[in-house]
């Protein structure tokens, strides 16, 4: 049996011979991606986690939330934008010498205090394609400076404002000249579209994920924040990522978790804590950037692609 009918069986035994909870939501927007996820050769859940530290509170408590982190095995990956690793290098060189990977996120800052709390600035939705390009290159340069190591990976300001089809190509292009393996800047809906993962320019794209409840939005730190002031995670963050890790590792479907938050978001909150608690306890394997692109492209058929490579998918 194919991984589609494996999927179609599996999906079909769940809604009609299972006793489920009536409010148990249906994995069928998801089928497409699992069937993606088979073809990359996937055969298990993964979790590939990143830290967007926009502000001086991430830089902060980075370093506190990155120990947790190592306490369960889960690893991290850093998007810093180049003005907050030139305001605060020490933080961030200190977690690339515990083995961090840092991506790069363009060199202009994502945020400014505006007297009672923090706002976004820097969105490439307003800036020309040069300027976007520019930027780019820039967050390289700062990455490459400051942590000692070019970046192989990246992710734009506030990305999901920037995916109309020639945007997300201009971040592509730009991140194929710099040399990257990877990108990941791209929301859930890319994701149930064309899987985990797919090439483009030479690249992998690595979609953000949502949740089985909530496939199409994004299961980030700010969605789910109760309090946007002084930070408080919401039990609903808890409750969606535990029933979706459950319902990929109880059927041991493949599936990347590609989740991001902020550290001054998460940090010593319950509903994160327990969250990854539960990721750990769970077995789902957790990689940071270039170990899964490095796992997805030895999947990768004798063309050297992917399996299942989107050709044309721009
Ligand atoms: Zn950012």
């Amino acid at each position: 049996m194919g991984a589609l009918g494996m999927l179609r069986r599996l999906l079909g035994q769940w809604r009609n011979g299972r006793v489920v909870a009536a409010s148990e939501p249906s994995l069928q927007s998801l089928e497409h991606y699992v069937a993606a996820a088979r073809n990359l050769g996937l055969d298990r859940p993964y979790l590939f986690l990143s830290f967007d530290c926009d502000t001086d509170l991430d830089a902060a408590a980075a370093g506190e939330v990155h120990a947790f982190l190592e306490s369960l095995g889960i690893k991290a990956t850093y998007a810093v934008p180049g003005a907050q690793l030139l305001r605060s290098p020490e933080p961030y060189r200190r977690l690339a010498e515990r083995g961090a990977e840092f991506m790069n996120h363009g060199g202009l800052p994502h945020a400014e205090w505006n007297g009672d709390q923090w706002v976004g600035i820097t969105f490439y939705d307003s800036m020309s394609p040069k300027e976007a390009e520019a930027d780019i290159r820039r967050g390289h340069e700062i990455v490459t400076e400051v942590i000692g190591r070019a970046p192989i990976g990246f992710r734009a300001p506030h990305f999901g404002c920037y995916q109309k089809p020639e945007q997300v190509d201009l971040l592509h292009r730009t991140a194929a000249s710099l040399g990257y393996r990877y990108c990941s800047t791209t929301i859930p809906s890319f994701g149930l579209k064309y899987g985990p993962a797919y090439e483009t320019h030479g690249l992998l794209e690595i979609p953000c994920f949502g949740s089985i409840r909530n496939p199409e939005t994004i299961l980030d730190s700010w969605t789910y924040l109760t309090d946007r002031k002084n930070y408080a995670l919401g039990d609903e963050y808890f409750d969606l990522m535990v029933e979706t890790v459950d319902a990929f590792v109880s059927r041991e479907l493949p599936v990347v978790f590609t989740w991001y938050a902020d550290p001054c978001h998460v940090l010593n909150q319950p509903a994160f804590m327990r969250a990854m608690e539960h990721l750990a306890k769970a077995g789902v394997v957790s990689v940071a950037g270039a170990e899964l692109t490095g796992l997805l492209l030895s999947s990768a058929d004798c063309s050297g692609q992917p399996r299942n490579c989107v050709s044309g998918m721009e």
